[in-house]
């Protein structure tokens, strides 16, 4: 559930009528719930209070500094991946005991940063970054608390691009290897083996994935324990998926989920870790929109609007589905009718929806893409030097301007001519 609904034929997010910030602020413009932000972390914290746990919020889904910072402040650890998510969930004043450094390549810059500034644990991906991270440590004469991230070899049975829990991903080390590589890290200096990490993929729709991936966790738990490690933290990584439809399957809930990973792995008595990013932030974001054009053509109209694929890559990256509504609400029995809806960047690529049904709409009229707070705003871009657009939050009857639009100048100011040009 979430807090973008229509009220008195318009919609709100939580209780600001959209139309107010679009007015204010400009479209195309993503708007988040602080709500809703809050209501999902407290499910997955819920869903675990029967075991030690703390849920490490996915950085990488939704990275403004004011949302960590609103996550943070209620609890939420976080999963970064990158020296630069590490940077932000500092900025956000998480301290580095709630942080846990995920990530396929972490350099040796990126290890020293966060040994010098507070990690609770790196989750390895590899032996050479194991021995990177052990000389790195022994350097700093710091002991770092690490997991194995093993790769369990189990189909997550989601889009190809966002799976990770097979053996050709390029994820984790083989189970298989699990045994010697934690007889490695017994024998290096610098690192203290804590527990175990697995994340097999994005948008799991079933639960029956993370049944099999944390059934084996709990054998490698028995296995490494009875060759004497201190097994004593899982990170179960994060993956579950959200509806973007409303008449799709509706995905399983975090407290069915908080219920697997107890009968899984809850008897072994470990502190549970999840990392969960779009079932936090996914429902609690859309992107506003307006129409510039309506184009009829060749046995189709097409609605152009002025956010495009820069903005929102999901739909031409993974295919993805998004809701599409208009901000105002269309009468009972209004006759939809189908759209392809479009962006202006000059790829065919840049196709949000084909044959969309739509009430009737017209140039001015503005859209929410729903369900766009995770994965959106973090991976767009500036190509066709379009400005990234303005990041905006809304808490009850109030919202902020959490990251500005740049103008073209500052947008032009990164580039540098060389003198002798
Ligand atoms: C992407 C990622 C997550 C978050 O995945 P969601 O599907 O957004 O919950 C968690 N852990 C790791 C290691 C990841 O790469």
């Amino acid at each position: 559930m979430d807090h973008f609904l229509y009220r008195d034929g318009e919609l709100f997010a939580e209780d600001v009528p959209l139309r107010e910030i679009a007015a204010q602020v400009g479209t195309p413009a993503y708007v988040y719930s602080s709500a809703t932000l809050l209501r999902h972390y407290r499910l997955f914290d819920e869903a675990l209070s029967s075991m030690p746990h703390l849920v490490c919020y996915a950085v990488k889904a939704l990275s403004n500094v004011a949302i960590l910072k609103l996550l943070g402040d209620a609890g939420a650890g976080m999963d970064v991946v990158s020296g630069g998510e590490y940077a932000r969930a500092k900025a956000a004043g998480v301290p580095g005991e709630r942080i846990v450094f995920s990530g396929v390549g972490k350099t040796r810059e990126e290890m020293r940063m966060v040994l010098e500034g507070g990690i609770r644990q790196v989750n390895l991906e590899s032996e050479p970054e194991m021995l990177a991270l052990s000389e790195v440590a022994a350097e700093l004469g710091v002991e770092v608390p690490v997991t194995v991230r093993v790769n369990p070899d189990v189909d997550a049975r989601t889009h190809a691009k966002i799976a990770t829990g097979k053996s050709e991903n390029k994820f984790g080390i083989p189970i298989a290897r699990a045994r010697e590589v934690y007889a490695e890290i017994a024998q290096l200096p610098g690192l203290k083996a804590v527990g175990i990490d697995v994340h097999i993929g994005s948008q799991l729709v079933e639960l029956a994935p993370f049944e099999q991936a944390y059934r084996k966790v709990a054998e490698l738990t028995e296995a490494l324990r009875a060759d004497g490690h201190t097994i004593e933290r899982l990170d179960l990584g994060g993956g579950l998926g959200i509806p973007y439809t409303r008449s799709n399957e509706v995905p399983p809930l975090p407290t069915d989920y908080g219920a697997l990973i107890e009968r899984t792995v809850g008897h072994l008595g470990c502190e549970i870790e999840i990392e969960p990013g779009r079932l936090v932030a996914g429902n609690a974001g859309i992107l506003l929109s307006s129409v510039i054009y309506v184009k009829s053509g060749e046995g189709r109209d097409f609605l152009i609007l002025d956010s495009a694929m820069n903005d929102l890559i999901r739909p031409a990256m993974y295919d993805a589905w998004h809701d599409i509504v208009p901000l105002i609400e269309p009468a009972a029995g209004t006759q939809s009718q189908p759209y392809d809806i479009v962006g202006p960047i000059c790829e065919s690529g840049d196709t949000f929806a084909r044959a969309r049904p739509m009430p009737p709409l017209s140039a001015g009229d503005i859209v929410a893409f729903r369900s766009a707070g995770a994965y959106g705003a973090v991976m767009s871009s500036e190509y066709n030097s379009r400005p990234l657009i303005p990041e905006v939050l809304v808490n009850g009857d109030q919202f902020a301007v959490i990251r500005q639009r740049p103008t073209y100048e500052e947008m032009i100011a990164r580039d540098s001519i060389p003198e002798w040009l």
